[in-house]
């Protein structure tokens, strides 16, 4: 028996990267997916025919996760296409490393609308089918850097901590309805987002400070996904988890 059998999620930002892996995660284990995406037409395609291949229903939606109108339309398509959304996985994400000094407010605002708002606009249109179904799994993809704060990161430090506070707040609003609603904080994690730190002269200075002395994989992060997503997790809500090697604790 698949984990995620006659499920539907929703996945953002999903044509690369974390959100790839959760989709292809979420279709080997029987999961019907709905995924969005930017600007990446051809990988979004691409990731669709993967999808299906697997024997699941899947279609890409090209959405802008920031743009609260852009998400009412998407979850009304949807539920058109799907009927149901069992699981909503709030993946889609930025960052614009500054330090303060040379931050600009419309630098500010892009991540914060893409990492955080983003979260309010998904979680808003989905809880209402989720409380009719009596039953809905929510996960938002928060950062170890959102705990531990970072040098020339403070607009993403404090777009990813804001989702920590939102995931605790909708935990207490709808546990009663059987909607659960997680985080999860990955840490150094092998994707676009993080390719200048990997190939950089400083990579080895990063993994020192990562007990399994490794940075991750996108499927290390999936599979933490995975576990929220599914009936495994029955009584967990309002947690973030951490999956990072150990570099935070
Ligand atoms: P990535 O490789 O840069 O991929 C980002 C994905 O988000 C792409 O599919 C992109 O679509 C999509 N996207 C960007 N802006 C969007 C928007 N406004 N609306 C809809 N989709 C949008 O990033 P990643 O490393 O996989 O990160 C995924 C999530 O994990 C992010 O929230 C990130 O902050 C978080 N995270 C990552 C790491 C890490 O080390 N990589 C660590 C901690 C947390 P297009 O391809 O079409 O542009």
């Amino acid at each position: 028996m698949k984990l995620l059998e006659n499920k539907v999620a929703v996945v953002t930002g999903a044509s690369r990267g974390i959100g790839e892996a959760i989709a292809l995660k979420f279709a080997e284990q029987g999961a019907n997916v709905a995924f969005t995406y930017l600007s990446s037409d051809e990988k979004a395609k691409a990731l669709e025919a993967k999808l299906t291949a697997l024997g699941v229903k899947a279609k890409a939606y090209k959405s802008n996760a920031a743009v609260y109108e852009e998400t009412e339309t998407l979850i009304a398509d949807v539920l058109k296409e799907f009927g149901k959304i069992d699981i909503c996985v709030n993946n889609a994400g930025i960052s614009k490393d500054n330090l303060l000094l040379r931050l600009s407010p419309d630098q500010w605002d892009e991540v914060m609308d893409v990492n955080l708002k983003s979260v309010y606009n998904m979680t808003k249109q989905v809880i209402r089918p989720m409380m009719k179904a009596k039953t809905g799994s929510i996960i938002n993809m928060s950062s170890v850097i959102g705990i531990m704060g970072n040098a020339g990161q403070s607009s993403y430090a404090a777009s990813k901590a804001g989702i920590i506070g939102f995931t605790k707040s909708i935990a207490q609003e709808l546990g009663s309805r059987n909607i659960r609603c997680n985080a999860v904080a990955p840490g150094f994690i092998e994707t676009d987002m993080t390719s200048y730190l990997k190939d950089g002269e400083g990579a080895s200075a990063y993994i020192q400070q990562i007990p399994l002395a490794r940075f991750g994989t996108p499927e290390d992060i999936a599979n933490v996904c995975l576990f929220l997503a599914s009936d495994m997790s029955s009584y967990v809500t309002g947690q973030t988890i951490s999956a990072c090697g150990g570099l935070c604790m």
